[in-house]
């Protein structure tokens, strides 16, 4: 592909940020006050982050980190869903996934309740401000992880709304246990597929421990900031083989799950250690499942990168094919800026079926109803 040529992507990966009063402004009193927020110390060395009566105090980054994440943050379209479609426009980013940002807090709600109707109003929210606006925008619903009754419920109500996925940490509420225990999450599996519903689990999304005085920094010491980042892509493979393993999959052959933004060349490798345990290991295992793990894998795991070089001979070379590529607009992890560069440096040497399905048939593989970008009249860089 020619340099000057525009590379059309669709985005497996991206994010609004949530309106500082949006519960504030929905909720009754009484629990929109026990909603997340953050009161700095005048000092602005520490914060109090007040979520649902709990109190925990943390560190702030230095002034130098905290320049950078707030540049991080630029793109206007982040809050406004006009501009987001200009930027992905300049950007070459057609269709859009768009996760949540504060959602990462859903894991320290204690109460059932408070976290169904935060949910509630942020999918009216997400769907009036934003996938309504565009066909091009599709959100993920937010669904209660810790009562899979509300969990479930929210999904029929969400599939309704026009809802064609889910948002889903990691790992589930503290409270909750493990996602390979069917005796808890077989409803929740049966609803999704019943439904038509992705399951997009997001890296990044396991409880906190707010024992640590900085959230997300687990490592210290030298090579902390790698380890800390790369620590994160890992507990999406660890969803994906429990899905597997316990059968979740196998029983609902119609359910999808995307593990986004963790990578999508493990994929292989894992598949292949999972077929190991399972022939190796064949009078230990329960249950037992109708199809080698590593063929639930490549049939019904989605994944998403930003920058990695691999993902193009993940897909040559074995096979693997549920790539899609993804923007994490508009964080720092993501492309804004230099998006086509970036296309253009992992696809201009890979053959064109190879661009076409990570750049934009896999999505719409898993969103049947996406528009496909303009063919004709490629704009000029
Ligand atoms: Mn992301």
């Amino acid at each position: 592909m020619a340099a000057h040529t525009k590379i059309w992507a669709n985005s497996a990966d991206s994010h609004w940020l949530e309106p500082e009063d949006l519960w504030r402004s929905e909720l009754p009193p009484a629990l929109a006050e026990r909603m997340p927020r953050s009161v700095k110390d005048p000092d602005g060395q520490y914060e109090t982050v007040h979520i649902d009566g709990l109190q925990i105090r943390r560190k702030l980054p230095n002034p130098r980190r905290q320049a950078f994440m707030e540049a991080s943050n630029r793109p206007k379209g982040a809050h406004d869903v006009r501009q987001r479609l200009a930027d992905n426009d300049e950007e070459g980013i057609w269709a859009e996934l768009v996760f949540p940002s504060l959602g990462m807090w859903n894991a320290s709600f204690r109460d059932p309740a408070l976290l169904r109707e935060a949910m509630r109003v942020s999918n009216d929210y997400a769907m009036a401000e934003i996938q309504n606006r565009s066909a091009r925008l599709l959100c993920t619903a937010q669904v209660s992880l810790l009562d899979v009754d509300d969990g479930v419920a929210e999904m029929r109500r969400a599939a309704a709304m026009g809802f064609k996925a889910v948002f889903m940490t990691t790992t589930p509420h503290p409270r909750q246990k493990d996602y390979n225990y069917n005796d808890v999450w077989e409803p929740f599996w049966a609803a999704a597929e019943e439904l038509g519903l992705v399951l997009a689990f997001h890296i990044g999304t396991d409880a906190f421990d707010f024992t640590n005085d900085e959230i997300g920094i687990q490592f210290r010491g030298p090579g902390g900031a790698i380890l800390n980042y790369t620590e994160t892509t890992y507990s999406g493979q660890r969803v994906a083989t429990k899905l597997v393993a316990c059968g979740a999959l196998d029983r609902h052959p119609d359910l999808k799950i995307l593990i986004a933004e963790g990578g999508s060349s493990w994929v292989p490798s894992l598949g292949d250690r999972m077929n190991e345990a399972y022939r190796q290991h064949a009078t230990m295992v329960k249950p037992v499942l109708s199809r080698p793990p590593k063929e639930i894998l490549y049939g019904q795991v989605y994944t998403s990168f930003q920058h990695d070089e691999t993902a193009t001979g993940t897909m040559m070379q074995f096979g693997y094919d549920k790539i899609c590529w993804g923007s994490d607009y508009p964080h720092m992890e993501g492309t804004w800026g230099h998006t086509q560069k970036t296309l253009h440096e992992l696809f201009d040497d890979a053959p064109a079926p190879v661009r076409q399905r990570i750049t934009q048939d896999a999505y719409r593989e898993l969103f049947p109803t996406v528009p496909a970008p303009p063919t004709r009249g490629l704009k000029l860089l």
